[in-house]
């Protein structure tokens, strides 16, 4: 069998959707998005059981279809925030949003296939069912929406070794064995393991029953600065505490402590120094429970898990057979290298402004569907990697001012984003009017050039 497309997306996950769906959005395309996976949804199809999204539903998913009815949630850890989907109404809002997309009749949705590659009759691609292979001619762009694959605990290989009977096993599979267990060594520095102590904590686990094993220290984004619509003022004044940060940071560790003093990021153990950045988010509730866990081990990473020990990087320590160890160190985000996100005959699709991946693909997909040069999509489009540590942050964040400042300067591309439901500011206009947004607008223009500056100047790689 041979198919024709313009566009051959690879993976269904939150990028190819997004991309797919604005594409399509601005015309005639047609499009055939293929994924391993049975079904859409990428990495959330196989997310641990107590998944959540870490940043609020309103913002999340594919452009042409809201995610969740933008409530605030009135109780528990996420209390007076906007709600966050679970893991499996993020699958059933993708099915939908995949559903939705077959339905315009631009798109083919093909499950359980893989791309091969290239070859003479065009691309590659295995039906898993069948183990047949088929030709694919696509007469525009192969999009590689799997560059920026995350990392997951349910099919990453673990680093180290562990003796037959230890008792080690994935964060997917906490829930079912928690019960058996008379304490717990949670393995991991990242939201992962965030979550997972937060889980057993909810769970009625007394804090002295868990051990973190943190390679790392992380720093995390206070939740409370990620709240769109009507508290979208509270996301103008997280900026504003970036650019002023920015602004007047000495170095990187000046930057850090500034932006911890503005009450901008947080840190679980604020005696301890932390270099781990990843972006992630966390309530204050959500740090105030962790901070109970006071048996923290740092000697780096685990190298062996043996029946009575541990053995890591920098030394080992005891453990037992009563102690169920749960595997959180799966890397999640994807911090590939950055590539040029439009070359000839094909998208690779990255982060654009920082941390935000849906908008960032849909973006993607309005570009070139608005562009007719690879060197001006690029221009509007320069790829943003992913944060891994502290030094990451300048400039991620910088790049990301430069490049809104060009979408800004393009009525079509400003227009876009400010309609897009995937921009965490697009209520900014509803909300301008109101004394504390326009402060927080001040703020941040007044400090923004010099952050750039400044932040460029601690970058070492622009
Ligand atoms: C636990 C977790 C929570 C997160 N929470 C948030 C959040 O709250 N907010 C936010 O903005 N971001 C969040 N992220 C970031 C996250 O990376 C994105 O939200 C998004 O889901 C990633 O989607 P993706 O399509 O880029 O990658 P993936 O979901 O990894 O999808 C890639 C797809 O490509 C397919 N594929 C790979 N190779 C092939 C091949 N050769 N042939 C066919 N198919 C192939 C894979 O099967 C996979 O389905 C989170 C990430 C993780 C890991």
């Amino acid at each position: 069998m041979v198919l024709e497309t313009d566009y051959l997306v690879v993976g269904a996950g939150a990028s190819g959707l997004a991309f797919a769906d604005a594409l399509v959005a601005e015309g005639g395309a047609v499009v055939t998005v293929i994924d391993r996976r049975g079904a859409a949804g990428g990495h959330w199809l196989h997310a641990y059981p107590f998944v959540r999204l870490h940043t609020p539903s309103a913002y999340y998913g594919v452009n042409s279809l809201a995610l969740g009815e933008d409530r605030i949630d009135e109780v528990g850890e996420n209390a007076w925030h906007y709600e966050r989907a679970t893991g499996d109404e993020v699958c059933r809002y993708f099915t939908q949003a995949a559903t939705r997309l077959a339905h315009t009749r631009q798109v083919r949705m093909l499950f359980s296939h893989e791309h091969l590659g290239s070859g003479s009759n065009g691309e590659k691609v295995r039906d898993l069912r069948t183990e047949r292979i088929h030709d694919v001619v696509v007469r525009r762009k192969v999009v590689d929406a799997r560059y920026l694959e995350a990392s997951i605990p349910a099919t990453h290989s673990a680093s180290f070794t562990m003796a037959p009977d230890a008792r080690v096993l994935s964060v997917n599979d906490l829930p079912a064995a928690a019960a058996s267990a008379s304490s717990y060594a949670v393995l991991g520095s990242g939201k992962t393991a965030a979550d997972a102590c937060i889980w057993l904590l909810d769970n009625g686990v007394e804090p002295d029953r868990i051990r973190w094993i943190r390679p790392r220290d992380a720093w995390f984004y206070d939740r409370g600065h990620f709240q769109p619509l009507v508290q979208v003022g509270a996301i103008m004044e997280g900026f504003a505490l970036d650019a002023e940060a920015g602004a007047h940071a000495r170095n990187i560790d000046d930057l850090f402590e500034r932006l911890e003093a503005s009450g901008r990021l947080l840190r679980i153990d604020p005696s301890w120094p932390a270099t781990m950045y990843r972006g992630t988010m966390l309530s204050r509730r959500e740090v105030d429970a962790l901070r109970q866990i006071t048996d923290v081990v740092r000697l780096g990473r685990v190298r062996r898990i043996e029946v009575d020990r541990i053995v890591l990087e920098h030394g080992e320590t005891k453990t037992g057979t009563g102690v169920l160890h749960i595997d959180c160190t799966a890397l999640g985000l994807n911090d590939a290298p950055a590539m040029p996100i439009f070359q000839p005959g094909r998208i690779v699709l990255q982060q654009v402004r920082h941390l935000s991946p849906s908008f960032n693909a849909a973006l993607i997909g309005f570009v070139e569907a608005r562009r007719e040069s690879d060197a001006d999509k690029n221009r509007l489009c320069p790829p943003n990697p992913y944060p891994s540590s502290i030094e990451d942050w300048p400039r991620m964040t910088s790049r990301t001012w430069r490049t809104e400042a060009r979408w800004l300067s393009e009525p079509d591309v400003a227009a876009w984003v400010a309609a897009s439901r995937l921009n965490l500011i697009g209520a900014l206009a509803d909300h301008a009017n109101k004394p504390s947004v326009q402060v927080a607008i001040k703020r941040y223009l007044t400090h923004v050039q010099a952050a750039v500056d400044r932040l460029s100047q601690l970058d070492g790689s622009t």
